[in-house]
């Protein structure tokens, strides 16, 4: 007797969708993913798999090409308002300030992509219009007008999804942290050293620069602001605001501002947390971002996406079609407290770590001066211990001979 493959549609091709369909692919289901943009989105900037995450990744076998595509980042430091560096943070902990794992998240998706087994196929520019959940089975309707069915409707959009919203709709809870974040690449020069430096400026400003291993350097801006959302302006608009905001930030803010002006993948966000009570509903489920964004300020959002890939593929995979809302189910117990430790900042965030007045910038100096000290360094290090999980992974039920 033959037996179908179950069928899965991934709605999004960054980590998490890519991740899912890794996993889903290797445990036996037949997987489309479909991404709304016209081709592979190589874009973005550092980021690191972060502890179970690393676990994960071992498990895919993919531990060793993330390591070569390494960005060579040696550690973190803190700048004074002169450029010197008062603060060091050099890598000694997997999960400290700069991880072990730190590689682009356009290397890390293509890594991802190299590497999914032949039952799962991607479509570029292509997107679903609308879903209706059958109880036997979901149908979707994309904008190329195709209709299809599947098993299970798996939405990784990111933190702006619209078919989560399509599907969830006043279920989804959003919380603005009034920062705003631009990422960006821009041309290197002789003295940018292989460091990540931070340096903070009154007004809520912060500039960093961070070196990769492509010969260019990359940069954030970020600054407080309730009021202005830079991520839904077009790009040439974005870029003359955080001229006008970053005039007189100090240090490296001219040449950042004029680098961002002469690369295009800009890459803008205005923080906003995710929050949702369930992330199913019936044969439709969301992961990564999609369901619960943590934004850098909560960290480690790339290593959450691939362990809760993994997660749910495992649950699937071991599920009979009528359990599937008890994989879903589980999946969800297995992931909270991951998210909600994430998610849950110390009082004072943003301001606190992005100060106004010049004394607030100083006394942020100093913190890290004094945390960067002896034994204090390891403490001030485990800011960046997220997604740790305090329980096993699953095991996954990988189906043989599988590619
Ligand atoms: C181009 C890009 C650059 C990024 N740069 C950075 C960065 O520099 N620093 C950082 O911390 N984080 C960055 N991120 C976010 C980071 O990748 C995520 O926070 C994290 O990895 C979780 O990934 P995700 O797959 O859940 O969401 P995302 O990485 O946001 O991916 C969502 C994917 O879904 C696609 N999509 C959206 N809507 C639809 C739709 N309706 N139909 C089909 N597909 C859709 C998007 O094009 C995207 O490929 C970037 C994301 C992208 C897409």
């Amino acid at each position: 007797m033959t037996v179908t493959a179950p069928r899965a549609l991934v709605s999004g091709a960054s980590i998490a969708g890519l991740s899912t369909a890794f996993w889903l692919g290797r445990a036996g289901w037949d997987v489309q993913v479909v991404e709304r943009f016209g081709a592979f989105r190589d874009g973005g900037q550092n980021i690191d798999v972060r502890g179970a995450a690393r676990e994960v990744l071992d498990r895919m076998g993919l531990a060793e090409a993330v390591r070569r595509q390494s960005t060579t980042e040696e550690g973190t430091s803190v700048l004074d308002g002169a450029g010197r560096v008062i603060a060091r943070f050099p890598v000694e902990d997997p999960d400290g300030p700069t991880a072990e794992l730190e590689i682009l998240r356009g290397d890390l998706a293509r890594v991802i992509l190299d590497q999914l087994p032949d039952r799962v196929c991607v479509r570029y520019g292509e997107q679903i219009e609308t879903v209706r959940d059958e109880g036997s089975h979901v149908e979707v309707t994309l904008r190329s007008g195709a209709v299809a069915q599947y098993d299970l409707l798996i939405i990784a959009e990111g933190v702006r999804s619209r078919t989560r919203d399509l599907v969830f709709g006043s279920a989804v809870s959003r919380r603005e942290l009034g920062l705003t974040m631009a990422y960006g690449t821009i041309p290197r020069t002789a003295d940018d050293d292989r460091w990540w430096r931070w340096y903070s400026a009154p007004g809520g400003r912060q500039i960093t620069l961070r070196p990769d291993n492509r010969g260019t350097a990359r940069a954030t801006l970020a600054f407080t602001s309730r009021e202005q959302n830079l991520a839904d302006l077009p790009l040439d608009q974005a870029r003359a605001e955080l001229r006008r905001t970053f005039q007189d930030a100090g240090w490296q803010a001219d040449r950042v501002v004029a680098g961002f002006e002469s690369f295009d993948d800009v890459y803008v966000d205005h923080l906003t947390q995710i929050r949702l009570t369930s992330w199913s509903k019936g044969r439709i489920c969301v992961t990564g971002d999609a369901a619960w964004c943590v934004t850098p300020l909560g960290g480690g959002g790339t290593s959450l996406a691939m362990v809760g890939a993994y997660v749910l593929a495992a649950y699937l995979s071991r599920a009979q079609f009528a359990e599937l809302g008890a994989a879903l189910a589980r999946y969800e117990a297995w992931m909270r407290p991951l998210i909600e430790d994430a998610q849950k900042l110390p009082p004072g965030t943003p301001g606190l770590f992005y100060p106004r007045s010049e004394v607030g910038v100083r006394v942020l100096r100093l913190a890290a001066r004094i945390g960067s000290l002896g034994v204090l360094r390891k403490l001030t290090s485990r800011i960046g211990h997220v997604a740790r999980a305090g329980q096993a992974l699953p095991s996954m039920n990988i189906e043989q001979n599988v590619r």
